[in-house]
């Protein structure tokens, strides 16, 4: 029977799965055939289960009553229901996840067992909202298929070993100590796109890279070597660009004066930062770019327009750290779908010599190789580059697991 992994992707309000085939387990070929991916989204709210097979066609598109679907756990069921007669061919050789923390512990993935669980659960403080949500699955699926390894893939791992200058915030030398640290985000992202620079343009890849993934989470990373040298994202998630719901990057003293002058508790403030901030709160409209774009009122446009002036000002103060650029990469759902915020922010960085072709910008979408957008004149090349974070965490997942067998 052909074999399968498991890949979950686990958030506060959704779950996302893949499945993917892998080819025989000595075979040194090391890819991953999607099967099938859905996710089951809006629980506790709207619930919904979507799945569509290798080539995009819809399986399934069901709602459910929020009294039935209403936490992750019953999101889990659902899902394994679903799944589990539609695989009977395959046999699942284990399961990987998202996991947002891995402290300053972990910098590559690692099989799950008890000690790994209470290692994690000391990170949810880092990451409150995303790491009990990611462990949840784990928690779960380890009581429903203990004959399973399960793998932690992690968001921070490939920023781990920062220079001490990205890694520190101007802050009293002990709280570094207690791990108050620049960890970053986005990493599986960073890490599959930047394996595929290496396919596309290993030149490009090994130099002084840009990729910024622009999601409704968002942040960008300089790179040099390969390695992640500097990102966006600090401490949480919070940090750097604003983004669809969240500030980003804010004077510390708006922080003081919600709670010291407006009376503001701290989870008010949290929620604040989190749910009601950036693009939604600065337009007060919507946090969906789709919607901002298309909208023809003034504010839905300055948020755009803070946006993108936000990116371009990361790009260029991320270059300096890393004393120049050879090449950009736009990733996640606005870096790869809106050929206008793309536009905008490289206008920002005409005087440095980087241009956009504005036929090649506006082009169909990015195939899974990615596109050229720079212009005959730009100083580096400018690409779009479609990212696929539950195949990195299937990759990580696979060549752990072939690596244990081998031990
Ligand atoms: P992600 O978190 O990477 O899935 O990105 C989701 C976000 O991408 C959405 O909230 C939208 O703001 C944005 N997005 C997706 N598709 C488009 C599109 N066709 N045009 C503009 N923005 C898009």
């Amino acid at each position: 029977m052909t074999q399968a992994l498991f890949v979950v992707n686990a958030g506060s309000s959704s779950i996302k799965f893949k499945i993917y085939g892998v080819a025989a387990q000595d075979h040194e070929h090391e890819d991953l055939d999607l099967i099938m991916g859905g996710q089951v989204d809006g629980i506790g709210s709207e619930p919904r289960l979507k799945v569509k097979d290798q080539a995009g066609a819809v399986l399934v598109d069901d709602k459910f009553p929020v009294e039935q679907l209403s936490t992750l756990s019953q999101a889990q069921t659902v899902i394994a229901d679903w799944v589990t007669p539609r695989i009977k061919g395959f046999v699942i050789i284990g399961i990987g996840h998202r996991v947002v923390h891995g402290g300053s512990v972990y910098s590559k993935p690692v099989l799950v067992d008890d000690e790994v669980m209470h290692t994690l659960e000391s990170f949810i403080p880092l990451a409150p909202l995303h790491q009990l949500g990611n462990l949840d699955p784990i928690r779960i699926l380890r009581e429903r298929r203990p004959d399973l390894p399960q793998v932690a893939c992690f968001d921070t791992a490939f920023h781990h070993g920062h220079p001490e200058l990205s890694d520190r915030f101007a802050l009293p030398r002990e709280l570094y100590e207690e791990g108050v640290r620049r960890y970053g985000f986005h990493g599986l992202s960073y890490e599959y796109v930047h394996g595929k620079m290496e396919q596309i343009d290993p030149g490009v890849a090994q130099g002084r890279l840009i990729i910024a993934h622009l999601g409704s989470g968002a942040s960008i990373c300089c790179l040099f070597g390969g390695r992640s040298i500097e990102t966006t994202m600090g401490f949480t998630a919070l940090d750097g660009l604003p983004m669809g719901t969240r500030s980003g990057t804010l004077d510390p003293g708006v922080v003081l004066h919600l709670i010291e002058q407006k009376g503001m508790k701290p989870e008010e403030v949290g929620n604040m930062l989190y749910k009601q901030s950036g693009l939604l709160g600065l337009s007060g409209i919507s946090n969906d770019v789709r919607e901002l774009l298309a909208s023809d009122r003034q504010e839905a446009n300055m948020a755009i327009d803070f946006f993108c002036q936000r990116v371009a000002q990361s790009m260029a103060s991320l270059a300096v750290t890393i004393n120049g650029l050879d090449g950009l990469v736009f990733t996640a759902g606005i870096g790869e779908n809106a050929p206008e915020v793309r536009r905008r922010v490289i206008k920002h960085l005409n005087w440095s010599g980087l241009f956009i072709d504005d036929m090649a910008n506006e082009a169909r979408l990015p195939g899974p190789q990615g596109m050229r957008i720079e212009g005959a004149h730009s100083r580096v090349p400018i690409y779009v580059i479609p990212t696929d974070e539950e195949k990195m965490i299937g990759l990580h997942t696979l060549r752990l697991l072939r690596l244990l067998k081998k031990h």
